[in-house]
């Protein structure tokens, strides 16, 4: 199983986090947009009515009467009587000056009076109105507004209204125009700040859920791992130290996890009864300090114990009672071993102890303390008082070979038990027992003490 990658969730997580605010912002920006130039829009229609409403008023109040065209070569503008080309041409250049609106005054489709220039800087005169504006507007009668009316090369927002005669016909039209440059600029120099803004915060946002997600996605992946490993056996498997200081579910799975490792981990090393290791952990620990007597030439002594004619104590007071006085001098025995290396359950009556980092007259010296407190000790059975020794046949760890040591430790065992029980029996695991001295004189003094 992969424990590296993102995953499936991983992706999903991050997708439901990321993708409705992508979605949510650019339909916001897009809605802004359309909403905003819409409403620019407008305020250019605005103005652009307002304008041609005044500068007709101006030109009907000072010029009453109708419009017509005199001339063939050089066409004069009149309204009423009055020749109005020179004193409109005033207004339209002074109203343009003020507002830098563009204003033309159509007579029927042809430009008349403009404040547009032509390519050679002359008025742009004489020439027609785009067809949709003489459709609608000229033949129409209908005032329009125009957002993108191409004039002598130039875009332009456009107004055209009709101008309409004392007989009710329609005589010409006046143009009111914004050149499209512009509007786009005012309407761009207003957008972008805010579409920034709302990209810049969008980022933000996504930013920050990606990285909150992405260490949701870490936790799984540290639990996801840690769990791979306990499924296969690795019940020493370290568990990310940040996911179980997490505060949330993640944490309390974390630990979960981790308790579940412990309890798999006492059920799989521990025997039940005693709480000591079990023969099977007690084995792949030995194995442990003898591989590190090995490469670091550290100092080790074995020892098998047996607890002496612990069949008497159960035919005596029942297995319940044998049960309790095993729990009793476990407790003793791994007490004792606190520091000095560990202690387990061998088999039935039987236990195993391993002194790490420490020489054999040491270890000796130490059994022998044990040994004096397990003949002191009593254990209180209902009304009754139980008392136990113990055989102990202790070695150096002086060879690599485990069943070598273990044989030595057991044959010792024999040996005290063989001479009278309720001692230690000791030598170099390559040595004879019997013809160890030490081991005589302690044999002799515990048979004494047991007469
Ligand atoms: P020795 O001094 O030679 O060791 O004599 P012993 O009676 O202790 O040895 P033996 O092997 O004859 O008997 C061991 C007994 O330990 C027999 C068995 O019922 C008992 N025993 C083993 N495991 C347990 C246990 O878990 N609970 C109880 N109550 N008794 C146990
Ligand atoms: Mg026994
Ligand atoms: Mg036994």
């Amino acid at each position: 199983m992969q424990t590296g990658n993102k995953g499936k969730i991983g992706h999903v997580l991050q997708a439901i986090n990321i993708v409705p605010l992508l979605l949510f912002g650019t339909i916001t920006l897009l809605l802004s947009y359309q909403w905003f130039t819409d409403a620019m829009y407008e305020e250019v229609e605005r103005g652009l009515v307002y304008v041609a409403l005044n500068t007709n008023t101006i030109i009907d109040v000072a010029y009453p009467g109708d419009y017509r065209l005199e001339g063939d070569t050089e066409p004069h503008l009149y309204k009423g009587d009055a020749a109005i080309t020179t004193d409109a041409y005033e207004l339209i250049d002074r109203v343009k000056a003020d507002t830098e609106l563009e204003i033309t005054i159509f007579y029927q489709d042809m430009r008349v009076l403009t404040t547009i220039s032509d390519s050679a800087g002359g008025r742009y005169v004489g020439t027609k109105a785009p067809d949709i504006v003489i459709e609608e507007v000229l033949n129409g009668g209908e005032p329009r507004f125009y957002t993108n009316t191409l004039i002598n090369g130039a875009r332009y927002f456009s107004y055209y209204m009709p101008i309409s005669d004392s007989n009710g016909n329609i005589a010409g039209m006046i143009f009111v125009g914004k050149p499209s440059q512009k509007v786009n600029t005012a309407v761009q120099e207003s957008l972008y700040p805010l579409i920034f803004t709302t990209i810049a915060t969008i980022i933000v946002i996504c930013l920050f859920l990606f990285f909150y997600t992405q260490k949701l996605i870490t936790a799984l992946q540290h639990i996801r791992g840690f769990l791979v490993e306990v499924a296969t056996g690795n019940l020493t498997a370290k568990l990310d130290s940040t996911v179980s200081k997490r505060n949330d579910e993640f944490g309390d799975i974390g630990r979960s996890a981790l308790s579940m490792q412990r309890s798999l981990r006492t059920m799989v090393e521990q025997d039940a009864l005693t709480e000591l290791f079990n023969r099977r952990c007690a084995e792949q620990k030995l194995r442990q300090v003898v591989a590190k007597h090995q490469t670091q030439q550290t100092p080790f002594c074995l020892s098998i114990g047996d607890i002496d004619f612990f069949k008497k104590v159960n035919d005596t007071y029942g297995h319940e009672c044998g049960d309790l006085v095993l729990k009793n001098i476990s407790a003793k025995l791994k007490e004792h071993m606190h520091n000095h290396g560990f202690a387990a359950r061998w088999g039935g009556e039987e236990f195993l102890l391993v002194y790490d980092h420490v020489q054999l007259p040491e270890a000796h010296r130490l059994l022998e303390g044990l040994l004096n407190e397990i003949r002191a000790m009593e254990t209180q059975y209902n009304d009754k008082v139980i008392k136990v020794t113990m055989t102990f046949g202790l070695i150096a760890g002086d060879t690599d070979d485990t069943s070598k040591l273990l044989l030595s430790a057991d044959e010792n065992l024999y040996n005290g038990k063989a001479g009278g029980r309720n001692c230690i029996v000791w030598k170099q695991s390559d040595e004879k027992s019997d013809t160890e001295s030490d081991t005589a004189s302690e044999q002799e003094n515990n048979n004494k003490e047991n007469e």
